[in-house]
């Protein structure tokens, strides 16, 4: 027999700050409502050690910030789901029905807040130490370097603010930095700079990653300037080198740009009617907890607005 079909007024793909946020606005305009994502709620933020650039917070943790965001998403009905979405498939009438590893989802409007992920670097031994000393998120794994040396990859904002996190916590933090200057915000950069156990490492890639088979042992670098390669030794390597887009499942949907982020007008429609995108997985120029949840409103008031004119007209 086929699954039955869950029919809401607005489908919201992840659970991030910009989907909680258009989960408040949705629900509170008393739309029926349900967040899908494949992991726990929160997205990047329980990613994140320190936030202190969210309004109201002098200085808060990302998991912490994240459990405050989804006890507001949910107060006015919203639902949250465990799910992966693979699809979207648009009906004739313009709902669209959101294909999930747990059954389809039915509503006139969808709002994609997919978000992003972090880059791998595509180096001998990164796949096979994940978990072995290999980590993206520094405020998951820093507890289990207490003690030791550790290497960031990276000079934006995430290397240099979670070096700083993991310079509390381990005995040493080098990060590399394969040009010659940092990325980061200047706050973050001057910080760092102060701090005694961080070094930075410029004009430095690393190309391989080494271990026993049970754990990291080192990495082996390149100068970029000179070509001279070594080695260095290391328990553990945090790597952030950027975001690329969580778009996947919608590429054949004619939404996004080459790189694969989302674009919209300016309510945050996309060219498929009835269908909105918020936060990171926007074509935007600054990707902050701010800007996101700035986004997850708008595009909860538009899909309230969306279908509101549906029900008019019938
Ligand atoms: P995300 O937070 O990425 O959430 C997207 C959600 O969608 C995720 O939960 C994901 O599981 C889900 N999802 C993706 N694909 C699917 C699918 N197919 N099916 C179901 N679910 C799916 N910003 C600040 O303002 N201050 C900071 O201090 C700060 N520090 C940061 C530190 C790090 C290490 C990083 C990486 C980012 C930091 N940022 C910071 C940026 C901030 O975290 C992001 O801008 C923000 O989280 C974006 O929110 P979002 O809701 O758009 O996406
Ligand atoms: P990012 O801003 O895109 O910076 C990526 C960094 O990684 C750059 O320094 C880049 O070097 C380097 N890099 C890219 N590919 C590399 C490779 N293959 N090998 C070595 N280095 C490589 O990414 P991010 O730092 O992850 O930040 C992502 C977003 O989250 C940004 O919008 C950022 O502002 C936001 N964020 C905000 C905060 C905050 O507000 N406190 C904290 C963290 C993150 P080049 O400079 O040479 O290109």
């Amino acid at each position: 027999m086929a699954e039955e079909v869950k029919n809401y007024d607005v489908i919201i793909i992840g659970a991030g700050p910009a989907g909680m946020t258009a989960a408040t606005y949705a629900s509170r305009a008393e739309l029926k409502t349900v967040m899908v994502d494949q992991g726990i709620y929160g997205g990047q933020m329980n990613n994140t050690a320190e936030v202190e650039n969210y309004p109201g917070y002098n200085n808060i943790m990302g998991p912490d910030l994240a459990e405050k965001m989804y006890a507001s998403s949910t107060q006015f009905g919203a639902e949250y789901a465990f799910g992966a979405v693979s699809g979207i498939e648009v009906l004739d009438n313009q709902d669209k029905v959101v294909h999930t590893d747990m059954g389809d989802l039915r509503a006139p409007a969808v709002i994609l807040a997919t978000g992003s992920e972090h880059t791998h670097l595509g180096v001998p031994g990164e796949e096979d130490y994940q978990g072995k000393g290999v980590s993206y998120c520094a405020v998951c794994d820093a507890a289990f370097f207490k003690g030791e040396s550790v290497t960031v990859v990276g000079g934006g904002d995430s290397a240099v603010e979670e070096g700083l996190y993991l310079a509390n916590i381990v005995k040493d933090v080098t990060i590399f930095v394969r040009g010659d200057q940092l990325k980061a915000q200047p706050i973050l950069q001057a910080r760092a700079k102060k701090q005694e156990n961080i070094r930075f490492v410029y004009n430095t890639s690393v190309t391989a990653i080494n271990g026993n088979g049970e754990e990291v042992q080192s990495v082996d670098l390149k100068n970029n300037e000179t070509g001279e390669t070594s080695t260095f030794e290391t328990a553990g390597v945090f790597i952030y080198i950027g975001l690329k887009p969580n778009t996947a499942a919608f590429k054949d949907m004619g939404i996004t740009d080459p790189a694969g982020w989302i674009k919209t007008n300016e309510r945050l429609e996309t060219v498929v009617p009835g269908l909105f995108a918020a936060g990171d997985v926007l074509v935007k120029d600054l990707r902050q907890i701010t800007t996101a949840i700035g986004d997850g409103g708008l595009a909860g008031q538009e899909a309230y607005n969306y279908v509101s004119a549906l029900d008019d007209a019938k």
